[in-house]
């Protein structure tokens, strides 16, 4: 894909401008083996959602079949009679476990091909570190929230389910709020951005939409991916707008600041507090389903599994299978929610920035790793963002509507 793309003469402001046709257009400037290569690419990742969900389930299904649950728990409860230690030991031996077993597949999802499509940058060392690091991350993070949650379930037998919801809802909040500043930089190197040649613009349209300047970051994804990206993290204090850097060095002017037109659609449109909202209420659901299905699955296996009940740490790997249904049905509606989200930043930025071209170019570069025109239902069910040739469409329909932004000035007489 080329690194700075032309407005083709169909887009250009014009008395007979078409939205249809200027879309058409931007999509031609695609060659045809690079839109082959990114229809594999994002196709064969619904085949992993399925794979993964497979995999997921026949790892917790062994681990609860051949009692190995129960046996890490019991491993657990000879080192310790403190419960909390109990659980966090437990947890440690799932979360290795659970890493171990699903390598094969994560090795070749996360690494082999993601270097066949030359969307990664890593060889394999660097690469094993960033997991190794992200396992440490999950068996701390993961192992204060099972404390927490096991805590809950034993002292309410009865109402845990409730609590459980909101003790979750807020440990979502708290992993969202640390993210920026002590879980991202882990991985990737975060700096305010102070590249003079773009920041201008950019922090020009900051102001005129009250976002401090100190909130426009810049990360160095290009130590893991040829990704073009940028994103909205953090809540409250540390909320912030983050550009990488692929974006800064291949994107246009134009591009760069559609882009920052939309992460700051997300930043004013405060889409972060309505996720919670959003989140609160499929977490309440989902709590509700496993009270229900946690129920009725230990009363028929229970005993076979040497479960003791829904405070025992070996119920885990049923809680996440369980777990695991449930948000591989709902998959359509959570992305529904995040692609509704996506258009109105898409709209909020095209109207802060004013360069649907640099929407539309933007979109094109995105389709290095995302289909462009899928089907109406394909869209509906797998795409957490609007497809590109939505995307540039709703671009080229705003243009049509406001051209007058884009006629050449008149010659005085
Ligand atoms: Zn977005």
């Amino acid at each position: 894909m080329p690194s700075v793309l032309t407005v083709p003469p169909e887009a250009q402001p014009s008395a007979h401008f078409s939205a249809e046709a200027a879309t058409d257009a931007y999509l031609a400037q695609i060659p045809a083996d690079a839109t082959a290569r990114s229809n594999a690419y994002f196709e064969g990742g619904y085949w992993l959602i399925l794979w993964d969900f497979l995999m997921g389930a026949i790892i917790y299904i062994l681990l609860l079949r051949f009692r190995w649950s129960a046996a890490m728990r019991d491993f657990a409860e000879r080192l310790t009679r403190f419960k909390p230690l109990q659980t966090l030991i437990y947890w440690t031996e799932f979360t290795i476990v659970t890493f171990i077993l699903g390598f094969p597949l994560g090795v070749y999802e996360g690494f082999f091909r993601e270097r066949k499509y030359g969307l990664a940058t890593q060889t394999f060392g660097p690469w094993m570190g960033d997991q190794f690091k992200g396992l440490l991350v999950g068996i701390v993070l993961g192992g204060f929230f099972a404390m927490l949650l096991f805590g809950v379930v034993r002292r309410v037998p009865r109402t845990w389910w409730i609590w459980g919801s909101v003790v979750s809802i807020v440990l979502l909040a708290f992993v969202v709020l640390i993210a920026p500043v002590f879980i991202v930089p882990i991985f990737n190197n975060l700096k305010p951005l102070d590249d003079p040649k773009i920041t201008q613009p950019i922090l020009s349209m900051a102001r005129a939409n009250s976002i401090p300047a100190d909130k426009v970051y810049e990360i160095d994804a290009s130590r893991q991916t040829t990704r073009m990206s940028a994103n909205v993290s953090g809540f409250g204090n540390t909320m912030r707008i983050t550009l990488n850097d692929n974006l800064l060095r291949r994107g246009s002017p134009e591009e760069i600041q559609a882009v920052m037109g939309h992460e700051m659609g997300h930043y004013v449109m405060h889409h972060i507090y309505k996720d919670f909202t959003f989140f609160f209420i499929v977490i309440v659901v989902a709590f509700a389903f496993l009270r229900w299905s946690l129920e009725w699955s230990l009363a028929r296996w229970g005993e076979r599994w040497q479960i003791r009940g829904i405070g025992d740490t070996a119920v885990l790997p049923l809680v996440f299978l369980l777990g695991s249904i449930f948000f591989f049905v709902l998959m359509p509606i959570l992305n529904t929610h995040t692609r509704t989200e996506e258009f109105e930043a898409d709209m909020y930025g095209i109207n802060t920035s004013r360069q649907p071209d640099g929407e539309a170019q933007a979109d094109i570069h995105l389709g290095e790793y995302r289909k462009m025109s899928p089907g109406a239902i394909e869209e509906w069910v797998f795409f957490d963002h609007p497809s590109g040739r939505n995307r540039i469409y709703a671009a080229m329909r705003w243009k049509a509507e406001n051209l007058q932004l884009f006629e050449p000035p008149q010659p005085t007489k």
